[in-house]
């Protein structure tokens, strides 16, 4: 240390002891009340006669002072850019969120800054009030801070990472993706089920006159067969044929309805018929063969307003079903009973193989056949399909109740 640095030094501890003494003497008056401290505080907020600059206070070497002042000066212009830096993020992502958190953190930041800055001010201006009272600004707003910090903790927690966005993200579009592929297939299905229904009504036109040229032939030569005695042994053949016909001509007619109802052309005709006549007259004609034992139990006459034709279609329908899913010792009921409402509700009831409770739902679906059932009796599975859409067309009802293994009952109501 220069002879010069020691001297200033020594002057300076001095101008310390004096002014230190003198303040002692002003904050020792023991008749300053409280209330005239704190007066006293605020009223000489700016004033510095009562303390010595801190170079002056104690014994500062120059390297010493100047680290202090220029550590605080560096310090305090970190914690004011840090505000700015925060507040321009705060701005420009609205999506952060907390915001007022951050602008406490602001408002805290800059006051610890003050502090600093005061303090390297303080090396040649004493004003330690103004010092006293932003520390105390800076103890408030941090402990704000700290307070409004634990509040939010629990929903920070909440927050979801970067791996939960990117983890939803990445389910997102996997959903969106089995989402398209969904929809490609079922593109492809119903462009599928029009061409199939475009080949059915074409294919079916297409068999109709031919198939009614054979049957017409077939009856003519059946007819032949019975008065000429030579062909006695070809009749029962040509009955067989007549049969497979008949068969082949329901088919086609299935078909044709099917393309019917697609393009939405099942037309009714309907008139006032005797609903037991015209189930008397399916029964006769399903049961020809008399293989089953077929109950009717209704009034004798039940009037109703309908198309007869369909509706006869759907009885002989269920009532094909019902002879073809069971045994043939098994009896067969069909019930007609007149509902409150006037409309009828007609019961098809056998003791039959019965349905499986997980298929019921798919029953009346177009070409839908039970697995079990499909493989050991003809049919295509197009019956209950049309057979609902006429009962729907008469805005009427149609179900099933059934179990395996014991029987069906197929309902409509009209
Ligand atoms: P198909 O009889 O030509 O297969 P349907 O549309 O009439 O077509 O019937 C669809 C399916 O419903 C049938 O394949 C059969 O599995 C089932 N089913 C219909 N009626 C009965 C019945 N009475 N008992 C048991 N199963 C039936």
């Amino acid at each position: 240390m220069t002879d010069t640095t020691h001297r200033a030094l020594l002057q300076s501890s001095a101008v310390c002891d004096s002014m230190c003494n003198k303040h002692a003497t002003i904050s020792g008056q023991p008749n300053l009340s409280f209330f005239a401290q704190v007066k006293e505080f605020f009223v000489k907020m700016f004033s510095t006669v009562d303390w010595p600059p801190r170079w002056h206070c104690g014994s500062w070497t120059d390297f010493h002072g100047w680290l202090y002042i220029l550590s605080d000066l560096s310090i305090w212009a970190a914690y004011f850019a840090i505000p700015f830096l925060l507040y321009r993020m705060v701005k420009k992502r609205k999506d952060i969120p907390f915001h007022t958190i951050f602008f406490l953190f602001i408002a805290f930041i800059l006051l610890c800054g003050t502090t600093h800055l005061l303090d390297a001010i303080i090396f040649w201006w004493p004003a330690y009030r103004l010092s006293a009272l932003v520390r105390m600004l800076t103890g408030i707003v941090s402990i704000f801070t700290v307070y409004a910090l634990y509040k939010i903790m629990p929903m920070v927690y909440n927050l979801r990472t970067l791996s939960d966005v990117e983890a939803e993200i990445t389910e997102r579009k996997k959903a969106e993706q089995e989402a398209e592929t969904r929809l490609v297939m079922q593109h492809a299905a119903e462009e599928l089920m029009a061409r199939k229904d475009e080949f059915m009504s074409i294919a079916s036109h297409e068999l109709k006159t031919p198939i009614t040229s054979v049957k017409a032939s077939l009856q003519i030569i059946e007819r032949i067969a019975e008065k000429d005695g030579n062909m006695q042994e070809a009749a029962p053949f040509v009955s067989k044929a007549v049969k497979q016909v008949n068969k082949l001509t329901e088919i086609i007619h299935d078909l044709m309805d099917v393309t019917r109802i697609q393009g939405g052309k099942l037309e009714l005709v309907k008139t006032e018929f005797d609903l037991m006549e015209m189930i008397s007259e399916a029964v006769e004609q399903c049961g020809a063969d008399d293989r089953h034992e077929v109950t009717i139990e209704g009034d004798e006459v039940v009037m109703i307003h309908a198309d007869r034709n369909r509706l006869e279609q759907v009885v002989s329908n269920l009532l094909t079903n019902a002879f073809k899913y069971s045994d043939e010792s098994k009896p067969v009921t069909i019930s007609v009973a007149k509902l409150r409402d006037g409309s009828v509700k007609v019961e098809v009831i056998d003791r039959g193989i019965g349905i499986p409770t997980n298929k019921i739902e798919h029953i009346f679906d177009r070409f839908y056949r039970v697995d079990n059932s499909s493989k050991y009796f003809t049919g295509i599975g197009l019956g209950l399909y049309i057979s609902s859409e006429i009962v729907k067309r008469h805005n009427g009802e149609i179900g099933v109740n059934s179990t395996a293994g014991e029987g069906s009952t197929f309902w409509f109501i009209v």
